[in-house]
């Protein structure tokens, strides 16, 4: 956890750090993640693989549930960085993800993603994830619609 503030620039050294701690037995590629809260905290991520590749879980994500751990569960922005020259947003499914604490928040959420050669990419997740729950879904809404609860 840092200090308060949102600086980008920090949050991009963040994940830098984070990257370095990649746990990618298969793909040896790497990508580092971190998010700064409504509260300022920032809590880094980094992508795992194991045995079975598609128990591995991204960077983001991570980073995410890294601060869900520590309480914090308001974000402002998520930073991104990889092995690539060039910036790679977030996967389809992370955006999902970091929509959803959007919503939950009552704000976009800024996704910034910088490749190894500086270039850097910076829109909110509002921008990139076209088409996912209408803002007003309710988790009720979800679980009538897959039939999941036990109650009727
Ligand atoms: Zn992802």
């Amino acid at each position: 956890m840092y200090g308060a503030g949102m600086d980008i620039e920090e949050l991009i050294r963040v994940a830098s750090l984070a990257r370095s701690k990649a746990c990618v037995p298969l793909s040896r590629f790497r990508v580092g993640a971190a998010v700064i809260t409504a509260s300022g905290a920032i809590f880094e991520g980094c992508n795992t693989e194991c045995i079975i590749p598609v128990l591995g879980v991204c960077a983001e994500r991570n980073a995410i549930n890294h601060a869900i751990i520590h309480g914090e569960q308001e974000f402002l922005a998520v930073a991104v960085v990889s092995d690539l020259s060039s910036a790679l947003l977030p996967c389809g499914a992370c955006l999902q993800y970091i929509q959803e604490f959007a919503r939950e928040g009552g704000r976009d959420i800024l996704i910034v993603s910088q490749g190894a050669s500086g270039e850097r990419i910076v829109a909110s997740v509002n921008e990139l994830f076209k088409g996912g729950f209408p803002a007003d879904t309710s988790y009720r809404d979800v679980q009538e619609s897959f039939r999941w609860t036990s109650d009727s």
